[in-house]
C-alpha cells in the first residue's frame, strides 16, 4: 500500500456515477477516506456521467444527480479548495483515451471481470428486459481511462471496483510497454472501512438503485422509518429469544455508525441471550445514524443556500482536470507517434 507520508506530490483519481444522491455504503466503502486524504494528495474527485448508459431514458435525473453528488461531497467535508471536482463528460480526452486503450485490451480481459458479468446479469434479469447496450461493456476501460487521466498513484473505492483497477494496473503495464517508457503509475486501490456495505433490507449491497439505501441527505424521520423497517435474524420471533448478531445488518450498522461501544457491546450480548426486543435495538441504531448524520447535514443546508458555490466548484475542478488532461493526451500521442501536425 502507497504510504500516505510519502505522499506530497501523488495523485489521487476516484468518482462515483451520477445516478442519485449518495448513501451511508458510499461513505465508509469510499468517501470517508476522500475525505481524510484531500490534503495529502492531489486529489480528482470525478462524476463519471460517460458511465451511465444503463439510466439512458432519465437524463434529467442524471443533470440532477451530478448536481445531488456534488452537493453531498460537500456535506461530507470535501473541500474544492483542497481537492479537484470534475464532471466526466466536459474533459472529453477520456473519450479519446478510452478509445486508444481498448486497442491493447483483450475482450476477454472484459468477459472475465467478475464486477461487470454481476452487473450484467443484473440488467438482463431486470423487469425493463432491456438488452445491456455497447456503452455497459466499454465503462470498465472508461473507468481505466479516467484512472490513467492524471496519471494517479491510488485510488480510493469500495470492495466492487477493485476488478476495475487491476484492470488499470495491467493496462499501464501493458501501455508503459509499448511507449518504451514509464508513463503512467500502476495505481493502487484503497477500501474504506466497510469494503461493501449491505443494504437495509440484508441481501444486496447498498445501491442507490436497489431501494435500500439510507441516504446522507436523510432526514431524521426518514432514517427512523427506513431502520424501523431493517432486516434482522429471520428465525428470531419474540424479543425472548436467542438471537444472531454475525451477519444481522442491525449490528454491521451499529459497528459501523455507532461510536459508543459500550452500548454497541451491551446490545450484542443481550441480543444473544434473548434480553431485548428488535426496538430498543433500532431506536438506537436510528439515534446513532442521526448523530452521525447531523453535521453533514448543517454544512449541506450551507451549501443548498448557495448553488453557485456548488457550479463554480464543478467548473473550476473541470477546467483544471482538463489540462491535465491534455497534458497527458499529449504524452500519449507522443509515445503512439500519432502527433501528425506538431
Ligand atoms: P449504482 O447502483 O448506480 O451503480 P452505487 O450505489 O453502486 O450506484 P457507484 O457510483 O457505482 O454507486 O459507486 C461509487 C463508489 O462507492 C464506488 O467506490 C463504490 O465501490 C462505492 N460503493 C457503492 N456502494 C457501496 C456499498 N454499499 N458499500 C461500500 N462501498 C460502496
Ligand atoms: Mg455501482
Amino acid at each position: 500500500m502507497t504510504e500516505i507520508s510519502e505522499s506530497g506530490s501523488q495523485r489521487i483519481l476516484t468518482g462515483v456515477r451520477p445516478t442519485g444522491p449518495l448513501h451511508l455504503g458510499h461513505y465508509v466503502g469510499a468517501l470517508e477516506n476522500w475525505v481524510k486524504l484531500q490534503s495529502d494528495y492531489e486529489c480528482f474527485f470525478l462524476i463519471a456521467d460517460y458511465q451511465v448508459s444503463d439510466h439512458a431514458e432519465d437524463l434529467p435525473r442524471v443533470r440532477q444527480s451530478v448536481l445531488d453528488v456534488a452537493l453531498d461531497w460537500l456535506a461530507v467535508g470535501l473541500e474544492p479548495e483542497k481537492c479537484h471536482f470534475v464532471v466526466e463528460s466536459s474533459v472529453p480526452e477520456h473519450a479519446e483515451l478510452t478509445t486508444w486503450l481498448s486497442w491493447w485490451t483483450p475482450l476477454g480481459m472484459l468477459q472475465r471481470n467478475p464486477t461487470l458479468k454481476a452487473e450484467l446479469s443484473e440488467i438482463e434479469s431486470s423487469s425493463s428486459k432491456r438488452s445491456a447496450p455497447l456503452a455497459f461493456f466499454n465503462y470498465p476501460m472508461m473507468q481505466v481511462a479516467n484512472i490513467l487521466m492524471p496519471k494517479a498513484h491510488l485510488v480510493p473505492t469500495g470492495e466492487d471496483q477493485q476488478p476495475h483497477i487491476e484492470m488499470s494496473r495491467e493496462i499501464a503495464r501493458k501501455f508503459n510497454t509499448i511507449a518504451g517508457r514509464d508513463i503512467f503509475p500502476e495505481p493502487q486501490g484503497l477500501i474504506g472501512r466497510v469494503g461493501r456495505l449491505v443494504g437495509t433490507d440484508g441481501q444486496a449491497k447498498m445501491s442507490k438503485s436497489l431501494n435500500n439505501a439510507i441516504f446522507i441527505g436523510d432526514s431524521p424521520e426518514d432514517v427512523n422509518k427506513k431502520v424501523r423497517r431493517m432486516f434482522t435474524d429471520p428465525n428470531r420471533i419474540h424479543a425472548t429469544d436467542p438471537g444472531t448478531v454475525e451477519g444481522n445488518p442491525v449490528f454491521i450498522y451499529h459497528d459501523a455508525f455507532n461510536p459508543n461501544q459500550d452500548q454497541v457491546d451491551d446490545l450484542k450480548q443481550r441480543y444473544r441471550t434473548g434480553k431485548v426486543g428488535d426496538v430498543e435495538v433500532k431506536d438506537l441504531l436510528s439515534e446513532a445514524i442521526n448523530s452521525f448524520l447531523q453535521p453533514f447535514h448543517e454544512r449541506r443546508r450551507k451549501f443548498t443556500a448557495n448553488t453557485d458555490l456548488v457550479s463554480d466548484a464543478l467548473q473550476s475542478g473541470s477546467r483544471y482536470a482538463r489540462s491535465v488532461a491534455q497534458e497527458t493526451m499529449s504524452d500519449v500521442r507522443d509515445a503512439l507517434q500519432i502527433n501528425y501536425f506538431k
